[in-house]
């Protein structure tokens, strides 16, 4: 089960860098490895072999409340002394410090999954998935949970669905996974998704499902498309690399460039720049060169980390685009400073023009549901016009797919998704006092804040 569970997590390690963690049970006891690093850094054939057990989840963490230290690694684990526990979690929760003041709750992690963790714990004694049906109602945001206990996997998704979590099917059993493209990995079938609002249990017995609130509506994020989820992966039915296609072609129709070739920011860009250059009939190449050893930078922890990370991780190819007019296609801008790093070499490596182009809207609001993005002076759209925007990051052209056209693109209607950080409608009220990243701890003096 640990080595299965490892695969899937290498399948994701694009949703998280940060730390990796498995907790297995042999139907007696909960055995919790999790380290900070990569999903190949923290295992190795002694680790795995350690984890003995019929279930298991996985985790690996990409930090949106909490510091990246390894109490705040998952998956969490609690005990009542008597049963355990062990908690994954997908999302961000908006009434965090709520709960937190309402508990009385002083942990040794930082984070609204341990938080969810200890909750669960105080109601272990009448099983998990009583304390699940009691806990989960009372929390508001996003959130896909794995959990188990000695016998039972569980799986839970907001009333929103506002994070993907689907269900495969394996030779002897079922799996749960953040994105499809995992399942495939394990050689699991996808079965459905989790359903918004709904507690999936999975023992000897088999499947099992309660609901535990009613959906007012799904609100997927529409970022997943955007940026986050695997072009192999499906969401709503659709594959994202047909969808990321056809974002380029709408953008090519909208924002058209006098250009000589266009070229991708990979590895998100590729399917949206081979779609524009279908659309607007220039030629499609590449221009920089990827690292594939470097993780993504826009969710690393510190402004200092991703800056490094860009230098490292794409490189330009003089040959392809010296003298050349480039269409370069990227998924998104969000803090710029990547955005603006990434022409100035091109421009160095000989460029004669860099005319941007994105496939999503401007991100003008914060994202409170689990993408690292929640003030907003780190968005450098919210108070500069689309014309400042390109000053600031040095190009000679910049264009912005409508949200009309980008939900049209993922072939599913506006109202199945949560478009916050672009349109500001958030599907979940976000408190007054917006939470923050750092909700469950004092914010250090001197830790860095976004540029
Ligand atoms: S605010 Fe944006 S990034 Fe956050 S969940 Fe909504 S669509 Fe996704």
């Amino acid at each position: 089960m640990a080595r299965l569970t490892y695969f899937g997590l290498f399948a994701l390690q694009h949703r998280g860098q940060e730390s990796a963690g498995i907790s297995v049970s042999d139907g007696r006891a909960i055995l919790v490895f999790k380290e900070l690093g990569l999903v190949s850094q923290v295992f190795n054939e002694a680790t795995l072999a350690t984890l003995q057990g019929e279930l298991g989840i996985g985790h690996t963490r990409y930090s949106t409340t909490g510091s990246n230290t390894w109490d705040n690694a998952q998956p969490a684990f609690k005990t009542d002394g008597r049963r355990g526990l062990a908690l994954g979690h997908n999302g961000n929760l908006v009434n965090t410090a709520e709960l937190a003041e309402r508990a009385g709750w002083r942990g040794g992690a930082t984070t609204d999954s341990d938080l969810v963790a200890t909750l669960l714990a105080e109601h272990l004694g009448e099983g998990l998935e009583v304390a699940a049906m009691r806990v989960l109602p009372t929390l508001e945001g996003a959130f896909s949970f794995v959990m188990m206990d000695e016998r039972t996997v569980f799986a839970a998704r907001d009333p929103h669905g506002l994070r993907p979590l689907s269900i495969g099917k394996l030779p002897g059993g079922f799996c749960f996974a953040s994105e499809t493209a995992a399942l495939d990995i394990v050689g699991a079938t996808f079965v459905r998704d989790v359903e918004p609002g709904e507690l999936v249990m999975v023992d000897d017995e088999g499947l099992r499902s309660r609901r535990f609130a009613e959906s007012p509506r799904r609100a997927l994020c529409l970022f997943e498309f955007v940026y986050l989820a695997r072009a192999d992966s499906r969401l709503y039915g659709r594959t994202v690399l047909s969808a990321r296609r056809e974002m380029g072609r709408r953008l090519a129709l909208q924002a058209p460039a006098d250009a000589d070739l266009v070229i991708p920011i990979p590895d998100t860009g590729h399917a949206a720049a081979q779609g524009y250059a279908e659309e607007a009939g220039l030629p499609y190449g590449e221009g920089l060169m990827k690292n594939r050893y470097v993780g993504r930078t826009f969710i690393e922890p510190t402004p200092s980390l991703r800056s490094r990370g860009v230098k490292l991780k794409l490189n330009p190819m003089p040959e392809a685009v010296r003298g050349r007019r480039l269409v370069v296609v990227d998924d998104s801008i969000v803090r710029g400073t990547t955005t603006r790093q990434i022409v100035q070499t091109l421009r160095e490596a000989g460029a004669a023009a860099v005319h941007l182009r994105v496939t999503s809207p401007p991100v003008r609001w914060p994202c409170f549901y689990g993408i690292d993005m929640s003030t907003r002076k780190e968005l450098v759209a919210t108070d500069l016009t689309v014309d400042e925007v390109r000053e600031f990051i040095g190009a000679d052209s910049l264009g912005y797919l409508e949200l009309e056209a980008l939900v049209e693109a993922t072939g599913s209607p506006a109202d199945s998704f949560c478009r916050a950080c672009f349109d500001g409608k958030y599907p979940v009220p976000v408190p007054e006092r917006e939470p923050t990243k750092f909700a469950l701890e004092e914010e250090p003096a001197g830790r860095p804040s976004p540029p």
